[in-house]
């Protein structure tokens, strides 16, 4: 199968130009001025911008949380995913307590199962930190994974300073990167307690039991002991100015820090808690003030933020996420977003002047794929790479709503955005997966066997 995209604005590593684009099988096999059709089914795309597809660094799929289950599964998220324009999705295997990572991984496999509708890579969280996990991290390259998430915060997932320790010089060892969410969960519990006895059960109440110091004083302490282990981190989901200056004023000059944010830090504020839906906004680190927001997006601009992914975790608003609206510590935490993230950065972010197109490639798509060890094979419009493209019509105007979401969930945080364009067309490998903004009914996607970070091997 060959297919010519012709006249479209490719944006490419040295910068947006007008050029034609071939693909032939799962590959993208040319690049470039007036490229003859010969047998290629030609589609046109003068007007709009071809961009590399998208990678979702940050999602949780079919994620159980106390008695409850996120709303989307495999299926419905990677649907939702591929319809903003993201062709890859790293989401994660979370070790239980006493358990392996080899369990873990085959159980998120199981969860995952044979429909997916794009491809789909595993981050390992790991909960329970021990010589055996310590041993267990040399197979796990061999299973495809090559990035770890721990939880500074949540009494039943965190990790202490020491296991912090052992497991980033362990990933050290191995080539791998370790994620983290920065928050001091024993301050968290502290601050809630203290929240409630002064009679804060709404929504809001959430915000002021994790003010920006318990993310900033977790982030102080990780680089420290990251610069011990002389290991480096990726700080996941960063969402306050407060934080981002712990980062400036802690890490050497040589010290590898990779920062990520995510769309709800730059475009929610935290006076939406204290709505009558507030419920419907509680996540963690929870959202911000208006400086937070500038301070994030001026660090995305400036490079120093390196990704951007959703944190995606979709509750229902009836009968989840509202059932906790009189007490805020039963709102099961997180927000959608995977099908959105494309069209709220090019609106708010390219179209509004804040931050450039090469920009929003580099930490939607060219940065996750160095950093997760799928570069260039995903990450770029290139000869060789995977022909995962994204063809965004300026054209195609629309309002973000649940109405006409395709993520299973009852709400949007983004309702009623307006965004200056959409995606047109998406292929996977190769493969037209959307056309016109429609879906095909198979689905295409597969299991991701990733390399290690900056392998840079196709
Ligand atoms: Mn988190
Ligand atoms: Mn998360």
């Amino acid at each position: 199968m060959k297919t010519l995209l012709q006249g479209g604005l490719l944006a490419l590593p040295g910068g947006a130009e007008r050029m034609d684009l071939l693909m032939e099988g799962e590959r993208i096999t040319a690049i470039g001025k007036n490229l003859p059709a010969g047998d290629a089914e030609i589609i046109g795309a003068a007007g709009c911008t071809v961009l590399p597809g998208m990678i979702d660094t940050h999602t949780h799929f079919d994620l159980p949380v106390s008695g409850t289950v996120t709303a989307d599964d495999f299926a419905s998220g990677t649907a939702a995913a591929v319809l903003g324009g993201t062709t890859v999705v790293l989401d994660f295997a979370t070790q239980d307590k006493g358990g392996t990572l080899r369990e873990a991984y085959d159980v998120w496999r199981g969860r995952m199962g044979e429909k997916i509708y794009c491809d789909v890579g595993l981050h390992m969280a790991v909960t329970d930190w021990n010589a055996r996990t310590s041993a267990e991290l040399g197979g796990m390259a061999d299973l495809g994974i090559t990035s770890y998430k721990f939880y500074m915060a949540y009494p039943n997932l965190m990790a202490e300073d020491d296991a912090i320790y052992e497991a980033l010089c362990r990933i050290r060892e191995e080539g791998g990167i370790a994620g983290f969410h920065c928050e001091n969960g024993r301050l968290v519990t502290a601050l809630t307690a203290e929240v409630k006895a002064r009679g804060r059960l709404d929504p809001a109440g959430h915000a002021l039991s994790r003010p920006p110091a318990v993310e900033a004083e977790a982030i102080a302490r990780l680089l420290r002991i990251a610069r011990l282990a002389g290991a480096p981190v990726n700080v996941v989901h960063l969402s306050s100015l407060e934080g981002l200056r712990a980062i400036r004023e802690t890490r050497a000059p040589d010290q590898k820090v990779y920062i990520e944010t995510c769309p709800q830090y730059l475009l929610l504020a935290d006076s939406l808690l204290r709505a009558a839906d507030g419920a419907k906004y509680v996540c963690s680190p929870p959202l911000r003030g208006r400086a937070d927001q500038a301070a994030l997006w001026a660090a995305l601009k400036a490079g120093e933020i390196f990704t951007l992914g959703t944190d995606h975790c979709s509750f229902n608003y009836k009968g989840q996420k509202e059932a906790g609206k009189d007490d805020f510590t039963k709102i099961p935490n997180g927000l959608p977003g995977v099908e959105h993230r494309l069209c709220l950065i090019m609106t708010e972010g390219v179209a509004k002047g804040r931050v450039s197109l090469s920009r929003l490639t580099a930490a939607l798509s060219e940065n996750p794929a160095r950093l997760f060890g799928l570069y260039p094979k995903k990450g770029v419009l290139a000869v060789g790479s995977d022909a995962d493209l994204v063809l965004w019509d300026p054209a195609l105007t629309h309002v973000i709503t649940a109405k006409g979401q395709a993520q299973r969930v009852d709400y949007t945080p983004y309702e009623g955005f307006e965004v200056s364009g959409g995606v047109r067309d998406v292929w996977l490998r190769g493969r037209r997966v959307v056309a016109a903004g429609s879906l095909e009914n198979t689905a295409r996607g597969k299991y991701l066997r990733r390399t290690f970070p900056f392998a840079d091997k196709m």
